[in-house]
């Protein structure tokens, strides 16, 4: 069985939950779709940890962190900044961002494609739900899935098909989606900064023919307090965090 999580947001307290679950259910493999960092209050620490992951991608936010702060508002963008200081200035930094500098975009195993954002822009365009009903953008979309892509980036866990639109793992029957004929781009949420209204940690589990996502609740407020310690970070992104918003 094979882990595949995305959007950790430097949230350590999040990963070591979602980390616990999965070792528990006795997974084997570990696949992460990028953001380790930025937002949250522990890079250096969930960067560590990632380290010993079977498969980690770049995001936008390790892409910023590696370059400068494009295309993000005065609230990431400022964290972007803090994040850079401490994952390149604790201990061991160059070591850390050599890790980050030198993460794929994209990595395929037999049908399955596996980016941060989309399999048109790896790190960067979004796929919203609201797009489902855009055909022009699902079409192009799909056309560079092979059979299955599985995407972060937009923390809103789901699973896009042509024929259903965008379903969130409420709408499947236990939260499973059970693999068909037709293609598939899976959204596998956020660990460390869910969007759905949910504040619990979400990943999902992946066998030969099922998609399960799964919730993770953890201690909320030891990140958030961690957040509002920090001068570099706004007090809303601890906030948002309680709400899963
Ligand atoms: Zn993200």
């Amino acid at each position: 069985m094979l882990a595949i999580l995305s959007d950790v947001h430097g949230n350590l307290a999040a990963l070591e939950a979602v980390l616990d679950d999965l070792y528990a259910r006795k997974v084997e493999r570990i696949v992460c779709l990028g953001d380790l960092i930025g937002y949250g209050p522990q890079p250096v620490e969930c960067v560590e940890l990632a380290t010993k992951f079977d498969v980690v991608l770049m995001g936008n936010h390790e892409e910023a962190v590696l370059t400068e702060a494009v295309d993000f508002n005065l609230r990431a963008g400022m964290a972007v900044n803090w994040t850079r200081e401490r994952v390149a200035s604790e201990p061991g930094g160059q070591q850390r961002m050599d890790f980050l500098r030198n993460l794929s975009k994209e990595c395929r195993e037999q049908d399955r494609l596996f980016v941060h954002g989309s399999p048109r822009d790896p790190t960067r365009e979004y796929i919203f739900p609201r797009d489902a009903r855009n055909s022009e953008k699902m079409q192009a979309i799909f056309e560079k899935v092979p059979k299955l892509c599985f995407v972060g980036h937009t923390h809103v866990p789901g699973v896009f098909t042509e024929s259903e639109g965008y379903q969130h793992p409420t709408q499947l029957l236990k939260g499973i989606y059970l693999l068909g004929e037709e293609k598939a781009v899976i959204n596998v949420g956020s660990v460390g900064q869910p969007r759905d209204e949910d504040p619990r940690a979400c990943y999902v589990t992946f066998n030969e023919d099922a998609v399960v996502f799964r919730r993770v609740p953890y201690d909320v407020n030891r990140t958030a307090s961690l957040i509002y310690q920090s001068k570099g970070l706004a007090k809303s992104l601890g906030d948002r965090l309680k709400v899963g918003r």
